[in-house]
């Protein structure tokens, strides 16, 4: 049997008064240690370390879960169906190179490790971030979803241009059993005029209440159907251009929900599948840029107790500068400008080539610096507290930087990334960076989509209570921003700080699930390495 078709029952047993097992749950009791600081009126820091006992509680049986992406029909859409049966179906396909075997190389769960500590003869042990608790496998995942495009799920793949001939040749006739996608919402004003073409399978009128509940009936079949316990609702369609934040329309949760109603012009089809999921108790995750989370609908979710996560994959260019501005500022360089270009040729990057969808991928790409610079005034000027607003000493000192996307049809799926990161260093010294990234678009994103859909099942199944006092366990926080890792421009719970970096991101995930069966998180002091 090939390695990715193995079920392996789930591997790991701690052992300690912390962590307990039962039929049904794991249940562990975790200690948040962090430290509270204050500056007094000399400026020294008073610190004062705290912690806080908590237990967390996971249901181990994974459900039975269905994927349902939004633009299924498209290159992300379509290479996710194809990849997942050729593992499925162990399919393997001849390149020029040799013959190719289907894995998930490139997804943190099922491609990346974890340590877990020593082994008697003092090596480090490590197994697959998927071990640490019981996640779905992808190969298990039910297929479905909706595109404005009706082509079946075959002739999207040809379509797509992505995966080797011999590939599509061999997973065809599966793909073809999917069908077509389900008709979707088309509102011509918030995608690029460029698609009008391909819509060609959208539900009909523009009564915005009653093509939400044309989407809440189809979850509803689709989960009936399939006999699912979970439905994971994941936007991977065209990005969409921001909708306009209007007080008394989209600010509140009854607000949003009357402006659906009302079929506001402001309400946008990822909204509105949104919102459908959210209604549904269903977790929705979107993977473009646009503020599909606008606050009514954050509202929403925390009102309906329901999962939310976003936005926009971070696939290539993002998930580098998320490592290399970090590990400049950390290394006490300081970047003066960071200048991004872009050129691609698949359907994202012609959609992408009109202005209100551009701005909406720029503002993505744009923040994901801001948390680390923020962490260094000794090289970036903070903000000044009674600067006039609008002025760079009120914003704080920060690298120029510039994204540009162009749309080149000849590189297809291929994107290319050129990236220079000018710097200052000791003493008025220069250094500049230069990258040049070319990658297979929807062969990086396939990975993350798959890594969001099993965590965000997986965090529907947890459950945590303060130890300290006598309350109930209850879920999660709706905002799911434990899925940072895999985003470009996270969505936090509001007031809470934005992490951008991706080691903090992945540290945070490792600690995380590493909490919820009783260990400490990574502990790379090693301090029996430094001691006699
Ligand atoms: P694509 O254009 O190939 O696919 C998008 C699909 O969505 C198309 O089939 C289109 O018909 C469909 N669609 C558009 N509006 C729809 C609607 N209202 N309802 C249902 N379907 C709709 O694009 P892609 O390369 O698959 O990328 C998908 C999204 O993921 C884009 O928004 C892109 O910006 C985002 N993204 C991609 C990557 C990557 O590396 N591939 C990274 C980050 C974000």
């Amino acid at each position: 049997v090939h390695p990715t078709a193995v079920r392996r029952p789930y591997p790991i047993v701690v052992q300690s008064e912390n962590t307990s097992y039962s039929d049904e749950y794991i249940t562990s009791k975790f200690t948040n240690r962090g430290a509270d600081v204050v500056t007094n009126n000399n400026g020294q820091f008073l610190i004062t370390p705290t912690s806080k006992p908590y237990e967390f509680q996971t249901v181990r049986k994974v459900s039975k879960t269905g994927l349902m992406l939004i633009g299924m029909g498209g290159n992300n859409g379509s290479t996710l169906c194809a990849t997942i049966l050729a593992n499925r179906h162990n399919i393997s396909w001849h390149t020029k190179s040799g013959v190719q075997q289907p894995n998930y190389i490139g997804s943190l769960l099922r491609a990346s490790t974890v340590r877990l500590g020593l082994d008697p003869a003092g090596k480090d042990v490590h197994v697959p971030v998927s071990d640490v608790l019981p996640m779905v496998h992808p190969n298990d995942l039910v297929l479905g979803g909706w595109d404005i495009s009706g082509l079946t799920m075959d002739q999207a793949m040809t379509r797509a241009q992505v995966l080797d001939y011999d590939l599509q040749r061999q997973v065809a006739p599966h793909m073809a059993e999917l069908g077509k996608p389900l008709p979707s919402i088309y509102y011509p004003d918030f995608i690029a005029a460029n698609q009008e073409a391909r819509a060609d399978n959208v539900i009909p009128g523009t009564d915005k209440q009653v093509h939400l509940e044309h989407i809440r009936a189809d979850i509803r079949k689709y989960k009936q159907e399939n006999g699912l316990d979970r439905v994971v609702v994941f936007w991977t369609a065209n990005t969409e251009r921001y909708s306009e934040i209007i007080p008394g329309v989209n600010d509140t949760a009854d607000n949003i929900l009357a402006a659906i109603k009302a079929s506001h012009f402001e309400v946008s089809p990822s909204t509105l599948f949104a919102v459908a999921a959210i209604l549904e108790g269903e977790p929705f995750v979107n993977g473009a840029p646009q503020n599909t989370f606008v606050p009514g609908v954050i509202a929403l979710a925390e009102r309906h107790q329901s999962f939310i996560g976003g936005d926009d994959l971070k696939s290539g260019q993002t998930k580098l500068k998320s490592v290399l501005a970090e590990f400049l500022v950390n290394a006490g360089i300081k970047p003066l400008s960071i200048a991004s270009y872009n050129h691609l040729g698949n359907n994202d990057g012609h959609n992408l080539s009109a202005e209100p969808q551009f701005k909406s991928k720029e503002i993505s790409k744009s923040s994901v610096v801001d948390d680390m610079v923020a962490a260094n005034a000794l090289l970036f000027k903070p903000a000044e507290a009674g600067a006039t607003k609008g002025t760079k000493a009120a914003k704080g000192e920060h690298p120029d930087h510039i994204v540009v996307i162009k749309y080149v049809p000849a590189v297809g799926d291929s994107k290319r990334a050129i990236d220079e990161y000018y710097s200052e260093i000791f003493c008025g010294g220069r250094s500049t960076i230069n990258i040049f990234n070319e990658c297979e678009d929807s062969l990086l994103a396939t990975p993350l989509i798959l890594d969001l859909t099993i965590l965000t099942e997986l965090l529907t199944r947890v459950k945590y209570r303060d130890a300290s006092s006598s309350t109930e366990f209850a879920p999660l926080y709706p905002v799911l921003s434990l899925l940072s890792y895999m985003l470009k421009a996270p969505l936090v719970k509001p007031g809470t700080e934005v992490i951008n970096s991706l080691n903090r991101q992945r540290n945070a995930l490792e600690a995380f699930l590493k909490a919820c069966i009783g260990l400490e998180s990574n502990n790379d002091l090693l301090l029996e390495t430094r001691i006699w």
